[in-house]
């Protein structure tokens, strides 16, 4: 695989890699291969690739200013319980995802 990505795979992983960045338990899950997202192989490719392109570095700068933003109009934390429960979801989501593409692998006879 390619060292160097382009700017149409930081867009493709933008959200998965902004959402590691700032959570660390998410960022755990994904290296133990409990839910799909960039590795942290793949996390460095993308901030590499942001350093080096300045139309995904005013991409990037936009969207963790805009995050920036929406956590000061909701900082308000939510309960452990639903926390939990919310962690609990995205993982069953996830792994229900990884099923749904391998079950997607189509056996064609050679002629
Ligand atoms: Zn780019």
């Amino acid at each position: 695989m390619s060292e160097e990505l382009t700017c149409e795979e930081l867009r493709a992983q933008l959200d998965a890699y902004l959402d590691c960045e700032e959570c660390d338990d998410l960022a755990a899950l994904v290296e133990a291969g409990t839910l799909n997202g960039p590795d942290a192989r793949m996390r460095r490719l993308l901030e590499a690739h942001a350093r080096q392109c300045p139309h995904c570095a005013t991409v990037v700068d936009a969207e963790r200013h805009m995050r920036r933003a929406l956590r000061r109009c909701y900082s308000h934390q939510a309960p452990e319980g639903l926390r939990a429960s919310i962690m609990e979801l995205t993982v069953s989501r996830s792994r229900r995802a990884v099923r749904t593409r391998v079950t997607r692998i189509d056996i064609t006879e050679e002629r």
